[in-house]
């Protein structure tokens, strides 16, 4: 049976060599005659595969031993909850950047547990095409909090705002692993796995240790940080399977490409080939300001919902799938992430041209 070339939004690709070791460890893994689906999260064989992925994820992205890595369910959209549950201070207002869709569903979340959510800068103005510049921020606020990209308006911050003495909080959910990046101004890294680091089930908390000081006690045990940390992640069973991915997704990109140095350079290579594309003709269009472009999510719009629709249906027929733009805004959207390889966006470059030949 033929792969297709996958463009999903999330769940999204994985590489085809993670794919092809998790087919050959189904049914016994390492020697145990069980499966990972069938061992005991107690067990030294699952341990050693969690504290690896944590490992491999504090190399990939260069966290000293200030940062601690945990696993959590629920998703990011649990983490828009758990971040103003454990990370707000009395008296403080936590500060949001509305950069459309996501950090809205944040900012949100937020206003339903803390009084006082500063808003204090957005680009609903322009329908959230840019990422805002002028982030007034003093040290009076408990963290603010960001969308590092933006998955359904194709966005992405290239520069992080300076917050001082002010921990920023990120939702790197569809960039992590993409690019290189200073994570010491981060007090909050969270990320739902099934964009770059894995499958559905599981989502990365990085969480530097001087944020542990500030959560609340009466927290409920499973939406309290400290529980992670402190039980290495296994206070209860964890998703036991997803975070085997996430391993194996981490051994891929350290070992297979090189790290996220390299990672970054193959990004900017097949970012560049679509929005070169783009850029050179006036069939398809992207409407987000230039240098705030996401290299994840490319958006894209023809000269009319009929010919977006054919060209979906069409791109489907050929082996590319996943070209429709969220529900919430139409148009066409390629997620270029990690496991999407750069030969995909060559051959969705390739259609592209002849489509547009035909119906333009
Ligand atoms: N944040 C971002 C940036 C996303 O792209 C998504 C999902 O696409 C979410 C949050 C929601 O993630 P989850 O479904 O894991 O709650």
């Amino acid at each position: 049976e033929k792969r297709v070339f996958i463009f999903n939004p999330g769940p999204a690709a994985l590489p085809i060599p993670v794919l092809e070791e998790v087919r050959e460890e189904m049914l016994s893994f390492r020697g145990t005659g069980m499966s990972i689906l069938e061992i005991s999260h107690r067990s030294k064989e699952f341990e050693e595969v969690l504290n690896t992925a944590v490992l491999r994820i504090k190399r990939l992205l260069n966290l000293n031993d200030d940062f601690e890595v945990v696993f959590i369910q629920g998703g990011a959209s649990l983490q828009f909850a758990m971040v103003p549950m454990n990370c707000a201070q009395p008296g403080k207002p936590i500060a949001y950047v509305d950069t459309g869709y996501w950090s809205t569903k944040a900012i949100q979340e937020a206003q339903r547990i803390v009084d006082d959510v500063c808003i204090v800068a957005s680009s609903k103005d322009r329908n959230y095409t840019y990422i805002p510049k002028e982030i007034p921020i003093d040290d009076n606020f408990s963290y603010l909090h960001i969308t590092s990209n933006n998955t359904i308006k194709g966005t992405q911050w290239w520069k992080f705002p300076k917050t001082g003495n002010i921990p920023l909080v990120a939702d790197m959910s569809s960039d992590i692993f993409s690019r290189v990046f200073d994570p010491r101004p981060f007090g909050i890294i969270y990320a739902g796995a099934q964009k770059n680091a894995g499958p559905a089930g599981v989502t990365i908390v990085i969480i530097r240790k001087d944020m542990l000081e500030r959560i609340p006690k009466n927290l409920p045990t499973m939406l309290n940080y400290t529980t992670f940390v402190e039980k290495n992640s296994l206070y209860n069973t964890p998703p036991c399977f997803a975070i085997y991915v996430v391993e194996k997704v981490a051994r891929w990109l350290e070992e297979n490409i090189g790290g996220v140095a390299a990672m970054e350079e193959i990004n900017r290579k097949k970012a560049n080939l679509l929005y070169g594309y783009i850029d050179s003709q006036d069939f398809y269009r992207n409407p987000v300001q230039p240098e705030d472009r996401s290299w994840m999510n490319v958006v894209f719009n023809l000269p009319s919902p009929e010919l977006e629709k054919l060209f979906v249906e069409e791109a489907t027929r050929e082996g590319l799938v996943g070209l429709k733009g969220h529900r919430s805004v139409g148009g066409c959207r390629a997620s270029l992430y990690n496991g999407v390889p750069l030969e995909a966006v060559e051959v969705l470059v390739d259609f592209m041209k002849e489509f547009a030949r035909r119906n333009g």
